[in-house]
């Protein structure tokens, strides 16, 4: 697993970093690991648990991206307020996903977003977020997947596949052990294992 985070150097496809907050670790491992593997699967680079550890999630990830491929920065613990300065020293932009912010169909948002051409920390959150999420301090965006109240999950996936165009959706997945084979019926699963 890389264990980088992004460099300030210039780069032609900026990266997305994705920062959970709030995670409780009685609660939320099932859908805080769902948010990590989403964030992979969607070609996030990285995901940040931010104030707390949480072991199992990251026994998951990381054995699931040994299997199925590709390198993901995985880290936790880090205080929320640490890794939004270190983004932004590194000039990086913070994009705060939440219900109540500029909806991503019915506004610009998304083009003012990628114009910029940053690497992006997307902060997403499970219980109710500090208000300071929402101001410039910490956000450079409010963005809201629809106006409605739904899921960390759900806006995640729906904010990168617009991100990426649904090109995400077609990647395939560097040094992976093994890899599905699409197929009309049944389950098919390849290994590369005996590979040269
Ligand atoms: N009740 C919490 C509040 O008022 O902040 C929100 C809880 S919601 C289950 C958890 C997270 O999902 C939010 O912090 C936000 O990141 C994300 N989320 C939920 N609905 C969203 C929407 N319509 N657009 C963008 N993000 C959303």
């Amino acid at each position: 697993m890389e264990n980088s985070r992004p460099s300030p150097q210039p780069k032609d496809i900026p990266r997305i970093f994705v920062l959970r907050w709030g995670h409780r670790p009685q609660r939320d491992v099932r859908l805080t690991t769902h948010v990590a593997l989403t964030a992979r699967a969607l070609c996030a680079s990285g995901f940040i648990l931010s104030d707390t550890q949480d072991p199992h999630i990251q026994e998951t990830v990381t054995k699931i991206t040994k299997s199925w491929g590709g390198t993901f920065h995985f880290e936790m613990g880090t205080p929320w307020k640490r890794a939004v300065r270190e983004w932004k020293a590194n000039g990086g932009i913070v994009v705060h996903l939440t219900a109540y912010g500029e909806n991503i169909q019915t506004c610009d948002i998304l083009n003012r977003i990628k114009k910029l051409n940053k690497d992006l920390l997307l902060i997403v959150g499970s219980q109710k977020v500090p208000g300071d999420f929402y101001s410039s301090d910490v956000s450079d965006f409010n963005v809201s997947i629809g106006n409605q109240p739904h899921s960390e999950c759900s806006s995640l996936a729906i904010f990168l596949d617009r991100y990426f165009e649904g090109k995400e959706l077609a990647k395939s997945f560097d040094k992976a052990r093994i890899e599905i084979v699409p197929k009309e019926r049944g389950k098919e699963i390849k290994s590369n294992m005996d590979s040269p």
